[in-house]
Formats: structure tokens, C-alpha cells, sequence
């Protein structure tokens, strides 16, 4: 045996560790991961998904051989065959119904993967096809609109090392390793966040559970699931009462605060306090501390961006740290000048102007009149584009880094409209749900067969951080990149991919390395200066100073635009955010299911890897024991988890960090609906409590798939 260390950066999910990788070069096999010491921006910091990155690897279940459905079942094709097959059925497709049949879904680990996803989207845009679909717009797509409804600051929001205040709503960061800027890093979390606090930091914590991030709260307020919006205009209504906005920042820069004052003025801290369950007191004191500053930002997680009245959540949250003027001024040194992987430009004290008409500019889809948003058609809808028959059906799909059976929402209509496309080309590392009903499932890489950049999180870092990886294994098998599968089936169809960096045209003999530099040719931190380092780098040179505005920049924030006086009138109107749920019964659905992140398992990732499955059991619904009391039921017990849409069985567990009347389970768990399956090992879909038609966003058209009204019983024996 020989072994080598390699230095690489993990990717299984978005954080992007920097790891140190040995490797039997003999076996091409991955022996240990562990973090890297010297790494500057991780210092060493892995989680336990990362340090089974070699049993991902090597699972037994790893498809090294690409697989067609057949008559008989799955049976292994040749890769090259099977780019034939599908590149001619495609051919068909497209002559007959048009571009717009052939669909792109990219899921949660697409983002992982510098290279697939932007060529899935530019395949996509060289074919004319609208119907490109990822996982972003069934999780936090909140967060992309709410600023083309607001404006934006061009110089970005206070990072935390700068804070003396961050209020987190629905974010447990040191699980789920995810912070948006202005909240808490998501790299090496513990470590930053104790920093933070021995630097000063007050941390306000908004859940309904009293999660990890919690336990280091100055302030913890646990709000009933699904009614941050409610909680948020109180927080606005009580500064503005008080005066405690910042006056100056907002004569100059805001629009609309009169109406704002009328808009939250029924939302008073009692009326708060009775419908979202937190202590009256606590409101007041939160919103107050939160506008004492003078620096800090409101940040959010998925509970609250999936949640009801998302789009509106989010609104609150920009409008929160614009009325506390949250933002870099000018002659301000900003670490990260808004990622290293973007284009140059200078960061301005000036807002980006709001571009509200975009909302609704993009292509229409045939199913609840939505519009893609910022290149990407609404995944909720996807199903019944696939079921809806006439002009614009959607016929074949292609499925990256996705595992549609588990994660998209209406887990019965998925799988009726997957068993119902005329082709599904799935891009997988196992026979997953998904896979089980595609007609080719191309066996892919996992993130140590390639080479990569972490582009998710560049602009999310908090200093001028960067890492190139080469490839540390070689592929293995009867494998592909998942960018080779467009580049293969574009050859084959005569179409030419079109990259910032210049063409891909029909069998040009390109690279991963090629691809990376076609993606990111007009980056600031150019990738031939980024591969010089062996590792994570930081790049001092790129740290900024804001610049003054532009001559003549007089562009506002708006605080209350077309739509949002209208929806916040509507919450105020509801009694509780499940009532948006069509056949909601208060004296039925006395529980609230809300969405929870896992340490061990990264949505449907990890549960393949028995270690890693191990660790978490199952998904359990976990309750509150005195809610089981209540119940009747006990740790391990089975009960029916039932909405007004459907209902799933869970394995219970008694968590005393879940408020009342709140089931805490993770999602993208479960399988094929009706298989045979152990519960305890399997877990379930809570896709399956999930309504598409009613409560749904109505610019983004994200279901309601946290704080999902829920009925818990015994579950009928049998
Ligand atoms: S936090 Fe994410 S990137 Fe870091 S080691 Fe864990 S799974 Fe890998």
C-alpha cells in the first residue's frame, strides 16, 4: 500500500471544510479525512459527514456502471450507449413539442459542484428550454426576491465580526452549517460563534425549538412555527414607536416609512405575544436590543423561508436591518468584496434600486400563474407541469444532484408524474427512490473524483477566502462528471454550450479544469492565481474599502411596496399561519410540523452510508414529553402524523428542546410510497403532509412545508 495525503475541501454539503485526504494511491482509495489545522478560515474544523467522506466513497451500493429500466427491471447499459439513447429519444422530444419539454432539476448537491450545475443551466439557455428547476426555489427562495421588491445595499450588511448584535430566526447553524451573510458562519461554527460572544456579541435566537445555537442565546424567544412574520412586525412596530430606527440613514435611503407605521400598527407587542407565544416582555426587549446595535443583522435559516408568507418573511427581515441601517458606509474595509469567484467592481454606498417588475417578467408557468425567478422556473410545479397534458408539458427531465421521490413536496403526485415522463436521465452515486423509477440513471462522480471551487459559499465567506481542488481519486468504472453528461448529449444533438468564458461546441474535447475555467472566466480572483495554492488561500489583495455612491445614485429602499401593506393586512386577518392551509381544523391539527436539520445526514444524503444512517436512527418526530403525556404515547411508539393533505407514521421521541404543540422532524427521509420498509431504519417523507394548491407563496409558489398544520394520534395498528 502507498499512501499519499491530498489536500482537497469537502462537499458534502455546502461549507466547503478543507480537508486533508489520505489516500492508498494503490487502490485509488480514500483511507482517513480529517480537518486542516492551518486552514485560515476552518482551522481545523470538520463535521462527521466530512470524515466519512471515504465510506460515501466506497459504499457497496456506489454505482460504478450506468443503468437502464428494461422491461425486467435496471440493467446495466454503457455509459456511451446510453448518452446514444437518451441524445435520440432527446432529439425527438424536442422536435415534436419544443424546447420547453425538456426540464433540468438541480438538487440540494448540485450546489456542490462547481461545474454541474452552471452547465445544466446553460444547456438549458443553448437549447431555448425555460424549464430549468433547482432545489433553491423549494427552500429559501425568499431570499433572491425579497431585495427585488426592497432594493439592496450595494456595499452588503454588517458580517458578524464587526456585530455587537445578530438576531437569528429559524438558523441552527452549528447543525446545519449554514449562515447567511450577516448571520453566524457556517464555517467552523462553534469556534466563530464563542468568538463572537467573548468579542461581545448579543445573540438573539428566534425557534420553536430550543435548538444549539440556542443554548448560547442572551435572548431565546420560542416562537410558535410559522408566525416569524407576525413577530417580525412587532419587532418594526415597536422601533418605530420608540424611535429607536436609524433617522439619519433613513431620510436618505428609505421610501415608505409613513406607510410602514400604518401597515405594523395593528401588529402591538400583546397581539404579538398572544399569537406567536413568546412573552411579551421578550418582544419588547429583542426588538430594543436588536436597535441598539449599532451593528448586527437579522438573519434567517429554511424554517421561516418555507414557512407561510415566505416572501413577506423576508421582506421584514431586509426591512429590519434597513430601518436599523445595517449597512456598510462608505470609507468601511470589507473583507469579502461580495465573493472571489464573481466579477470585479467596486462595493458603493448606494442602494441598488428595486426592480419590481421583474417579478413577473420572467416565463409564465402553466400551473398557479407563477413566473421563474432569476433564471429558474418554480420546482413546486414541476409535477403537475409533468402531468398537465398540452402545449408546454414537461416530457423529459434530467435529475443532478436531486433525489425528487423525498424532497420535493406531495410526495404522491411526484411520483405519479416521474412514472409519467416520456424520459428521466437521473445523475446518481446509488439507486436512490429517484433512481428506482428513471429510465437511465447515469452512475456519477462524488465530490473526490473532481476537481472544484466552492462557488456556493464564496460569497458567504467572511474574509477573502478561496480553495481550488484538483480531482483526489480517480474515477472509477463506468463513471461520468455530471457536466459530461450535457457536453455528451449536446455533441450528439449538434448543440453548442454556451459559457461566459467561450463556447463548448459539438465534440470539443474539453476538461473539468476546461469547464471550471469556461465557468469562471470573468471571476476577480482568476483561477490560474487560485490553482497556484496548494489549499485554502486568503487573499488579502481583495480586501475593500466602500467607495462613495455614483454621481447622481438617488435610488431608495422601499419599505412597503405593491403587495406587501395587502399580505401583511391578510396575516393580520388569520388567527394562526396555518389557516392559509386549505382543509385546516384548529380542533384537528393542534400540532405544527416543523422542518429540523441533522447533523449526521444532509437531506437525503448520508442515510446510504450505514455509519453516518446510524448515528440518527431515523427521522423521528420528536415531541415534547408532555405533549406525549398527553398523548399517550412514549419514546419509540408509532404515531400517524396527518395534515390536511396526507399523513405519514413516525417513530416518536420525547424532546423536551421542542416547544409545545410543535413535531420537529427532518425532511427528504422515507421512500418510494407503498414499499415495504422499516420505519425505525427508513424513516418518512413529510413531503407527504404537503399541499402544492393552498397557502403557497404567491411570487415564489413554495408550498408550506414547515409549520405544516398536523394532527398526531396513535398509529392505527396494521
Ligand atoms: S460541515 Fe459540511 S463541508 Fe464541512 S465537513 Fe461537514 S459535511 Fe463536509
Amino acid at each position: 500500500m502507498s499512501v499519499v495525503t491530498k489536500r482537497s475541501f469537502c462537499r458534502f454539503c455546502h461549507a466547503g471544510c478543507a480537508i486533508d485526504v489520505d489516500v492508498d494511491t494503490v487502490a485509488n482509495a480514500v483511507l482517513q479525512v480529517r480537518g486542516v489545522q492551518e486552514d485560515p478560515m476552518y482551522e481545523g474544523y470538520t463535521c462527521v459527514k466530512g470524515r466519512h467522506l471515504g465510506f460515501q466513497h466506497e459504499h457497496p451500493g456506489r454505482l460504478r456502471q450506468s443503468m437502464k429500466k428494461t422491461a425486467n427491471g435496471h440493467e446495466p447499459i454503457d455509459t456511451n450507449l446510453a448518452f446514444d439513447e437518451i441524445a435520440e429519444r432527446l432529439a425527438g422530444i424536442l422536435a415534436k413539442h419544443g424546447p420547453r419539454s425538456v426540464a433540468t432539476y438541480c438538487g440540494t448537491a448540485a450546489y456542490q459542484n462547481a461545474t454541474g450545475l452552471p452547465i445544466a443551466a446553460a444547456f438549458h439557455a443553448s437549447i431555448g428550454s425555460p424549464s430549468f428547476y433547482t432545489s433553491s426555489s423549494i427552500d429559501q427562495p425568499g431570499k433572491a426576491v425579497a431585495p427585488l421588491r426592497h432594493g439592496a445595499w450595494a456595499a452588503g450588511v454588517h458580517a458578524i465580526d464587526t456585530a455587537d448584535v445578530a438576531m437569528v430566526i429559524g438558523c441552527n447553524t452549528l447543525v446545519s452549517t449554514f449562515g447567511y451573510p450577516g448571520g453566524l458562519p457556517g464555517f467552523n461554527p462553534l469556534v466563530r460563534l464563542r468568538r463572537a460572544k467573548e468579542a461581545g456579541l448579543s445573540l438573539i435566537v428566534i425557534d420553536p425549538r430550543f435548538t444549539e445555537v440556542a443554548h448560547y442565546a442572551d435572548l431565546y424567544l420560542p416562537v410558535k412555527p410559522g408566525e416569524d412574520t407576525t413577530l417580525l412586525s412587532a419587532f418594526i412596530r415597536e422601533i418605530l414607536e420608540h424611535d429607536l430606527h436609524d433617522k439619519e440613514f433613513c431620510a436618505q435611503y428609505v421610501n415608505g416609512l409613513d406607510e410602514l407605521r400604518i401597515a405594523v400598527d395593528p401588529y402591538t407587542v400583546d397581539y404579538a405575544s398572544r399569537r406567536t407565544g413568546v412573552d411579551a416582555g421578550l418582544i419588547v426587549e429583542a426588538a430594543r436590543r436588536f436597535a441598539a446595535g449599532p451593528r448586527g443583522a437579522v438573519s434567517t435559516g429554511t424554517g421561516p423561508d418555507m414557512a407561510p408568507h415566505s416572501s413577506l418573511m423576508e421582506h421584514l427581515v431586509l426591512v429590519m436591518n434597513t430601518l436599523c441601517g445595517r449597512y456598510n458606509r462608505a470609507g468601511e474595509m470589507v473583507q469579502n468584496p461580495g465573493g472571489l469567484m464573481t466579477p470585479p467592481g467596486p462595493l458603493r454606498a448606494q442602494v441598488i434600486p428595486p426592480k419590481p417588475e421583474t417579478l413577473t417578467k420572467g416565463p409564465k408557468t402553466r400551473i398557479r400563474n407563477l413566473h421563474n425567478q432569476r433564471g429558474q422556473a418554480p420546482t413546486s410545479t414541476l409535477a403537475e407541469e409533468i402531468l398537465l397534458e398540452g402545449e408546454g408539458q414537461v416530457r423529459a427531465l434530467f435529475t443532478l444532484g436531486g433525489n425528487p421521490v423525498v424532497a420535493w413536496p406531495d410526495q404522491l403526485t411526484t411520483v405519479r408524474a416521474l412514472q409519467n415522463l416520456d424520459l428521466h436521465v437521473l445523475m446518481d452515486v446509488h439507486m436512490s427512490p429517484s433512481a428506482q423509477l428513471a429510465d437511465y440513471v447515469i452512475a456519477s462522480t462524488l465530490s473526490l473524483e473532481r476537481p472544484d471551487v466552492p462557488t456556493t459559499i464564496d460569497r458567504w465567506f467572511d474574509q477573502p477566502y478561496q480553495h481550488y481542488t484538483p480531482a483526489v481519486l480517480e474515477m472509477r468504472g463506468d463513471i461520468r462528471q455530471e457536466w459530461q453528461v450535457y457536453t455528451e448529449v449536446a455533441a450528439r444533438l449538434g448543440v453548442t454550450i454556451k459559457m461566459a468564458g467561450g463556447d463548448i461546441t459539438p465534440g470539443m474535447a474539453v476538461t473539468a479544469d476546461d469547464v471550471l475555467d469556461l465557468i469562471y472566466a470573468n471571476s476577480k480572483l482568476p483561477l490560474s492565481e487560485l490553482r497556484k495554492h496548494v489549499g485554502g488561500a486568503l487573499f488579502p489583495e481583495y480586501v475593500t474599502t466602500v467607495q462613495p455612491a455614483e454621481e447622481g445614485a438617488n435610488a431608495r429602499l422601499e419599505m412597503v411596496p405593491e403587495g406587501i401593506a395587502e399580505e401583511m393586512a391578510e396575516v393580520f386577518a388569520e388567527t394562526t399561519s396555518a389557516s392559509v392551509i386549505k382543509g385546516f381544523d384548529p380542533a384537528v391539527h393542534t400540532f405544527r410540523m416543523s422542518t429540523r436539520r441533522l447533523k449526521s445526514v444532509f437531506n437525503s444524503s448520508g442515510r446510504e452510508v450505514e455509519k453516518l444512517r446510524e448515528r440518527e436512527g431515523t427521522n423521528f418526530a420528536h415531541l415534547n414529553s408532555a405533549d406525549l403525556a398527553e398523548l399517550g404515547v412514549k419514546d419509540g411508539d408509532i404515531v400517524e402524523v396527518a395534515s390536511p393533505k396526507g399523513a405519514i407514521k413516525a417513530v416518536v421521541k420525547a424532546a423536551d428542546d421542542v416547544s409545545r404543540g410543535t413535531v420537529s422532524m427532518a425532511h427528504a427521509w422515507g421512500g418510494l410510497p407503498d414499499t415495504p420498509s422499516d420505519l425505525g431504519i427508513v424513516g418518512s417523507t413529510t413531503g407527504a403532509l404537503i399541499d402544492l394548491e393552498s397557502g403557497y407563496d404567491a411570487i415564489t409558489g413554495i408550498p408550506v412545508m414547515s409549520a405544516i398544520p398536523v394532527a398526531i394520534r396513535p398509529a392505527p395498528v396494521g
